[in-house]
């Protein structure tokens, strides 16, 4: 991948007329990830609907820079083509290619940005393998990952810090008509 350079765009949080809510832990030194509230719902949504195997998708977005460097998920593509289980997620060749084709078509100014999968009672965490994944497909300092657990209803984002992924947490962006 080409070396991308974050975009100057504002912080996608105009005051008074978006509300923000913080979930989780921001860790100072890690990019702050906006997602916009109507993605993370069908994000959740879409774990949800099998509680018994693992099932993924694709955070699509931008990074940017305001006062400082910064992550939005704008929109969500769940994966096809993958192999899944109880409690593994494999994204095949024609996971990729898929991908590749709908960013193309859907989101040809967008960035891949990161990547989610369930975790059915397992609970937030990334495995060895999820890590491999992380390590050799989303290795930007950009790309974060996103694992939710439909059962226990929990979820939490990962990033880069150095060479470590560590957990992080993020910025939810209410839509402005409930604001
Ligand atoms: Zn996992």
């Amino acid at each position: 991948m080409p070396d991308v350079q974050p975009v100057a765009k504002p912080l996608p949080v105009a005051p008074g007329r978006q509300r923000v809510r913080t979930i989780g832990r921001l860790r100072p030194h890690c990019l702050p990830i906006f997602v916009h509230e109507s993605v993370l719902e069908s994000i959740l949504d879409y774990s949800e609907q099998d509680l018994r195997q693992e099932r993924g998708g694709f955070l699509i977005g931008g990074f940017y820079h305001d006062q400082r460097q910064y992550i939005e998920v704008r929109s969500f593509l769940p994966a096809t083509e993958t192999r899944a289980g109880a409690a593994s997620l494999r994204f095949t060749h024609d996971t990729w290619a898929s991908l590749t084709r709908e960013v193309d078509q859907r989101f040809p100014d967008e960035l891949v940005v990161g990547w989610q999968h369930t975790h059915p009672n397992l609970g937030v965490f990334l495995s060895g393998y999820d890590l491999f994944i992380h390590r050799n497909f989303f290795r930007e300092t950009w790309q974060v990952a996103l694992v939710v657990d439909p059962v226990r209803q929990e979820f939490r984002f990962f990033q880069w810090q150095a060479d470590e992924v560590v957990d992080c947490g993020f910025i939810c962006v209410q839509s402005e008509s409930h604001g």
